[in-house]
């Protein structure tokens, strides 16, 4: 067996998981959505058939206080059972086991009934929440208990209690939210006693037979979070009261260091659990930018963790651990940690999915079944577009010759992957690739698809996937050989000199400062990585902060943007503060409110405010949008034959690799 640690079976006592892999808490959305529970059953029976050892579910909440949004899911009346069991009946027939994950949000509640130990907003949230009194946190410790003993009648094989993040366990276990004078607050051990006391209650309920898994923040990432000292003797207690697994919480959602981006380093804070493995007995989960199963398999075979928790990987390939039991991971859809169509989507109040899985949380609603009749198909290329397209349809049984006109399939995504924390998106193009072969996709690499080649081969339909060009800009000198697209530097074509300005600050603009200010990327630096962000292994301060250390200086650049809001505003919602804290840490300067005027020998001519500059730069890149590449529409529609329009061709406005997949999914679904 390829990966015989990831895939050994876990020995609980009372019950066996099948293997070491968790299926982390992910709310998808559905939860809260009219006849939403059906789908969510489909969703984990999926992930069930894929072999995953344990899944845990969204976060419900204990009582109404709890929830994490007004409409949010919550389970404290036996009413509510009935929908649950739809979940917990399909994963049990798919051979799974499932675990319901009790979040109560605290302080994180998005409506004017938060409460928490103390009156403290939270900075990331608008509404202030009320104390609790004594009798509330004893009713809602009995919720827990009540919600638990519901979720064992729901089928349920256990609960996962949520400790962490920042969430109210979490904000009573911590003197930087907890400034309480009665029983419940001042000393340690009197703010431990909330989680221990949730934790007694449970078990009183549910028996022996139950699981459950505490959440535990073990790197608080804030100031005044735990010591480290603190997270050890709160797992020591939670043990003693009853606890049968402990998973692995790192920061709390109001932390200013990334945990889970693409630019985090694959498994960063395995170390975290690996120092409680050497002071506990019963099994701890490592979590965090774990995506494959080479890193899983490495982290518990060293003896980092006894399980591995994935909670995105699991959007991205329901098969996941059915492809590393048949050793072939190099099939595996890998997570690339975007975060563009799970999280920003919950952030968004819209259903979860996932870019390199359009199918994700749509198990009922987009499925490639046999094409009635079936068709030979010319695709023009091979981008997340076209390839996305051809796998789909070749799936389908129609006959897909992909056409790429360079040496290589990826379209953008070949430029995408050479910015300093995107090497993930290497990996969707390895899985695509994999994908064309496997469903004998015809694919001609460096070969230009036109009407001739259509008329000769006798096509019935033309899918145009060539995707976009990058916007030009006739201002006087810029035809100058200085100033040049972003395609070009990336490409490598030109020499970039020691002074640079950006025309543009969309995505693009952000990533190539980040890749002309970073020689090499730091999310290949573990160690480098965890300096940047001033993350500390010794825990010398109370939360794991320490001083960032600050990069070196490679070049000057400008970012430049003639709107004048925001610099990057149109970012990820749960990612654009970390490109914009990345380009602080490399010293960009970023101007708004530009007017470009001209190039020359003395720089770029600019006006700010109607106050003219002169830049003194070497070089001038445009990442000032991209248009559709529509050369060949006209001469592709004269051939009579159907044409089809997919992703940058179609719309280049906005495009993202999100777009180009799912259009590639639709129309393959529509033909
Ligand atoms: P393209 O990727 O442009 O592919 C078109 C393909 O068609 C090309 O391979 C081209 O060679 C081929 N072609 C053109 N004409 C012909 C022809 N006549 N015959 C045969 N082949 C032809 N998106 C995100 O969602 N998230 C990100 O984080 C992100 N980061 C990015 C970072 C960078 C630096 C760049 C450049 C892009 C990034 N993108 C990102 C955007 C994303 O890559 C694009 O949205 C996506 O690639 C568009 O897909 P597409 O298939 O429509 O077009
Ligand atoms: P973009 O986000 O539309 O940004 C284009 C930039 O160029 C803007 O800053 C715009 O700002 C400027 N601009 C537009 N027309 C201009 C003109 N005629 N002259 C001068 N400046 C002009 O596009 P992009 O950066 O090329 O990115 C393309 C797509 O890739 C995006 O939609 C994005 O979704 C995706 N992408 C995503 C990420 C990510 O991290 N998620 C990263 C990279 C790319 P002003 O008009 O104010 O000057
Ligand atoms: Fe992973 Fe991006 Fe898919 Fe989210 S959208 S599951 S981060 S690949």
């Amino acid at each position: 067996m390829s990966f015989p640690h990831l895939l050994e079976p876990l020995d609980l006592g009372f019950t066996q998981l099948k293997n070491r892999v968790l299926m982390g808490s992910m709310h998808t959305g559905l939860e809260e959505e009219k006849g939403g529970f059906e789908k969510l059953a489909a969703f984990y029976k999926e992930r069930a058939l894929g072999g995953v050892g344990l899944i845990v579910t969204g976060g419900i909440s204990p009582n109404l206080r709890g929830r994490l949004a007004p409409n949010a899911c919550q389970l404290s009346f036996p009413w509510q059972v009935k929908k649950h069991t739809k979940v917990t009946q399909a994963v049990h027939e798919a051979g799974g086991k499932i675990c319901m994950q009790l979040l109560h949000a605290g302080r994180y509640g998005y409506h004017p009934f938060s409460s928490a130990p103390s009156k403290i907003k939270s900075p990331i949230t608008p509404f202030t929440p009320s104390a609790m009194s004594a009798r509330q946190v004893n009713g809602t410790i009995k919720d827990y208990a009540t919600s638990a003993a519901l979720a064992k009648k729901a089928g349920y094989d256990g609960v996962e209690v949520m400790g962490s993040e920042g969430y109210l366990i979490n904000q009573f276990i911590s003197s930087r939210t907890n400034k309480r004078d009665d029983k419940w607050g001042g000393e340690f051990k009197s703010r431990a006693q909330f989680p221990i006391e949730i934790v007694k209650q449970i078990r009183a309920k549910v028996g022996s037979d139950f699981i459950i898994i505490f959440r535990l923040s073990m790197l608080d990432l804030v100031d005044n979070g735990s010591t480290w000292e603190e997270v050890v003797q709160l797992a020591k207690w939670l043990e003693q009261a009853g606890v049968t697994i402990i998973n692995t919480g790192i920061g709390w959602h109001e932390a200013r260091v990334p945990t889970i981006s693409t630019s985090v380093p694959r498994g960063a804070f395995a170390w975290v659990t690996e120092r409680l493995m050497k002071e506990m007995s019963i099994p701890l989960i490592a979590t965090n930018r774990i995506n494959t199963p080479e890193i899983g398999e490495h982290i518990i075979a060293s003896g980092q963790a006894d399980m591995v928790s994935m909670a995105r990987p699991f959007l991205a390939d329901p098969d996941f651990v059915n492809k590393a039991a048949a050793n072939t991971p190099e099939l595996i859809n890998t997570c690339i940690g975007c975060n563009q169509a799970c999280l920003d989507h919950t952030f968004a109040l819209k259903r979860a999915t996932c870019l390199v899985n359009p199918r994700a949380c749509y198990e009922t609603e987009i499925n490639f079944t046999p094409a009635e009749t079936k068709k030979r198909i010319a695709v023009m290329g091979a981008g997340p577009a076209g390839m996305a397209f051809s796998i789909y349809a070749a799936t389908r049984g129609h006959e897909v010759v992909l056409f790429e006109a360079k040496s290589e399939v990826g379209g953008q995504f070949n430029l995408a992957r050479k910015i300093p924390g995107k090497e993930e998106f290497d990996e969707t193009i390895r899985y695509f690739l994999n994908q064309i072969k496997m469903h004998n996709v015809e694919l001609r690499l460096n070969t230009r698809l036109d009407a001739s080649v259509v008329r000769d081969e006798k096509f019935d339909e033309v899918v145009m996937s060539s995707g976009v060009k990058p916007r030009a800009i006739n201002l006087p000198g810029f035809d100058n050989p200085k100033v040049v697209d972003y395609q070009k530097v990336l490409n490598g074509e030109v020499q970039i000199g020691q002074k640079v300005a950006l025309i543009g600050a969309g995505g693009i603009g952000f990533d190539m400062a980040h890749f002309l200010c970073e020689s090499e990327s730091s999310t290949l630096d573990l160690e480098r990585w965890l300096k940047q962000w001033g993350i500390d292994k010794d825990y010398k301060q109370a939360g794991g902060l320490t001083e960032q250390v600050p990069e070196d200086k490679h070049r000057q650049v400008y970012l430049l943007q003639r709107k004048t809001t925001k610099i990057g505003k149109g970012l990820g919602k749960t990612t654009g503060w970390i490109h914009r804290t990345v380009l602080k840490q490399h010293q960009v300067e970023t101007k708004v409110g530009v007017s470009y005027e001209k190039f020359d020998e003395q720089g770029l001519h600019i006006s700010v405010d109607g106050n003219a500059e002169i830049l003194d730069v070497d070089n001038v890149i445009l990442c000032a949008g991209q248009v559709s590449n529509t050369e060949l529409v006209d001469e592709m529609k004269a051939t009579g034959l159907p044409v089809h329009l997919i992703g940058g061709v179609d719309v280049a406005a906005e495009l993202d690799a999100k777009r180009a997949i799912r259009q590639g999914a639709e129309l393959a679904i529509a033909l």
